[in-house]
C-alpha cells in the first residue's frame, strides 16, 4: 500500500530510484520522496483517519514506507494547547502551541523523523544506525535503535549537555563527540556514509527522515479542525522542519483537506548561531556559514543543510525570521514555564523570545491565530538556568511563618558564556 514514486532532486527534477542515496548524481541537488498524490487522493479518507490510533502514523500513507513503522508506534500527536496566558504576555488573541517537549518516547519532536529513518533503514535491511547530532537527535537515534534490536553510532560535537549524553548513552548506544562543531561533526559522517553500510539518518537517509517533520504541519491542520493556521513560529537549525511543516499543510490542501495553505512562516534562531535569519533579513538568496557561539547547542548548526529552502519557504509563504540573544531565550524559556506551565529547552525559549520580537515588529498581528513550535523539553538543558537551592527550614510551622515574612523570591539568574 506504498504510494511512493521514486526521488526527485529538489535542483535539477532528475528522477532516482528509492535507495539510501540523499544527493543527485547530476548535479549534487538534495533529493526528494515523490508521491502518487492521483492515488493517495482517491483511496484516503478524512473521516476514516480520523478514527484510527493517535499517533503520526494516522498519517502513514503521506510517509515514505513501504510497509508498517517498526518503531516509534506511539510517537507523535503532541497536545495542541490554547495559550491564553502567554497570549497575554504576548499581546496575541488566538495563540496556540504545538507542544512536542512531551514527544514519545525521548521528548522532542526529532522521534518523528527517526521513526521514519528506523523502518525506513529495516526496509532497506541496514542494521547499523547513526547520525550526526546537536543532542536531541542523538536521543532519538540512541532509544529507537534499543528498541528495534538495532545497534547505533551518534556523533556529537564537543561540549553538549550532559544531560543529552546521558540520555543517549543509557540505550547502550555507541556516543562519539567529535572535536570541533555540529559542522565538523556533519562533514565527518558524510565521509562515513560513503565507508560504511551504516543508515546515517539525516546524512544518506535524509529525504526519508525529513518527511516525519510533515506530520507537525498535518497535525496542528488536524487538532485546530482542518484549519491552517495564520502564522507559524519554528526554531531552526539545519532549517528542515520549518520547510516540513509548510510541506504539510499544502499536501493536505492538495488531498483538499484544508482551504488555502495561507500559512505565514516564522523561523527562530539564536543571535550567536543564525546563518538562516540572518539572510533573510539581509535580502540574501544563499546563505554563509557561521561559527555556532551560543548556549541553544540544539539549534547550533552554522551550515545549515535545508537553509536554503527554509528561506525559500519563508519568503513565499510571506513569513519572515529573527533571532535572538542568548539572555532573551533563558527568558523565554522562563516567561513560557511561568505562563502556561511548560518547561521548554533552549530551542523553545527561542522560539517564544523570537514570537514576541515578531509581534513588536507588527510581522504578526494582535489577531492572528498562531501557532509556536515547542520542539524540545527543558529537563535536558537545565545547565542554561542557574541551580538556587530552595530556602531550608525546620519542620515548624514558626520557621515556616519567618520565612514568608522574610524576602525570598529568588530566581535563577541567566548563565553567561
Ligand atoms: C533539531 C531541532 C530543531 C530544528 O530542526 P531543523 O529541522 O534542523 O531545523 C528545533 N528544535 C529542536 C529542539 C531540535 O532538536
Ligand atoms: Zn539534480
Amino acid at each position: 500500500m506504498s504510494y511512493i514514486e521514486g526521488l526527485k532532486c529538489r535542483i535539477c527534477g532528475a528522477r532516482h530510484p528509492v535507495a539510501p542515496v540523499a544527493i543527485c548524481e547530476a548535479c549534487f541537488g538534495p533529493l526528494e520522496v515523490q508521491y502518487r498524490f492521483d492515488q493517495i487522493r482517491a483511496h484516503l479518507d478524512r473521516g476514516e483517519l480520523v478514527s484510527r490510533p493517535q499517533s503520526m502514523w494516522r498519517y502513514a500513507e503521506l510517509l515514505p514506507l513501504e510497509g508498517e513503522a517498526r518503531t516509534g508506534q506511539h510517537t507523535g500527536f503532541t497536545p495542541l494547547l490554547r495559550a491564553g496566558r502567554l497570549g497575554e504576555r504576548l499581546g496575541l488573541r488566538h495563540l496556540y502551541l504545538k507542544n512536542d517537549s512531551v514527544n514519545h518516547p525521548t521528548l522532542s519532536f526529532k522521534d518523528r523523523v527517526v521513526s521514519v529513518a528506523v523502518s525506513k533503514a529495516l526496509e532497506f535491511d541496514l542494521r547499523t544506525i547513526a547520525c550526526a547530532s546537536t543532542g536531541n537527535l542523538a536521543n532519538a537515534v540512541a532509544a529507537q535503535s534499543a528498541a528495534a534490536g538495532l545497534s547505533s553510532f551518534v556523533f556529537v560535537p564537543e561540549g553538549l549537555e550532559q544531560a543529552k549524553i546521558i540520555a543517549s548513552q543509557i540505550y547502550g548506544a555507541n556516543v562519539v563527540a567529535v572535536r570541533g562543531n555540529y559542522d565538523d561533526v556533519n562533514r565527518l559522517c558524510s565521509e562515513v556514509a560513503d565507508r560504511f553500510q551504516w543508515a546515517i539518518v539525516n546524512v544518506n537517509l535524509r529525504p526519508f527522515y525529513g518527511e516525519g517533520s510533515k506530520t507537525v504541519g498535518f497535525e496542528i491542520a488536524e487538532q485546530l479542525g482542518w484549519r491552517i493556521p495564520d502564522a507559524v513560529v519554528v526554531p531552526m537549525a539545519g532549517g528542515s522542519l520549518i520547510t516540513k511543516i509548510y510541506r504539510g499543510f499544502s499536501e493536505l490542501q492538495n488531498l483538499g483537506w484544508v482551504r488555502e495553505n495561507g500559512a505565514r512562516m516564522f523561523g527562530a534562531q539564536a543571535s550567536g548561531c543564525n546563518p538562516i535569519s540572518g539572510a533573510v533579513k539581509a535580502g540574501a538568496q544563499e546563505i554563509t556559514p557561521v561559527k555556532p557561539k551560543t548556549l541553544a547547542k540544539s539549534i547550533a548548526i552554522g551550515n545549515p543543510a535545508d537553509g536554503y529552502f527554509a528561506i525559500e519557504t519563508i519568503r513565499s509563504s510571506g513569513g519572515w525570521a529573527e533571532d535572538a540573544s542568548d539572555e532573551e531565550i533563558v527568558d523565554g524559556i522562563r516567561l513560557l514555564a511561568e505562563t502556561q506551565g511548560i518547561f521548554t529547552e533552549t530551542a523553545g525559549g527561542t522560539a517564544i523570545a523570537v514570537t514576541r520580537k515578531l509581534v513588536q515588529q507588527g510581522r504578526i498581528q494582535p489577531t492572528d491565530l498562531i501557532v509556536i513550535a515547542v520542539t524540545g523539553q527543558g529537563l535536558k538543558t537545565t545547565d542554561v538556568v542557574n541551580f538556587v537551592s530552595p530556602p531550608l527550614i525546620a519542620p515548624r510551622l514558626g520557621d515556616l511563618e519567618h520565612l514568608l515574612s522574610a524576602e525570598h523570591s529568588r530566581r535563577a539568574e541567566v548563565v553567561t558564556l
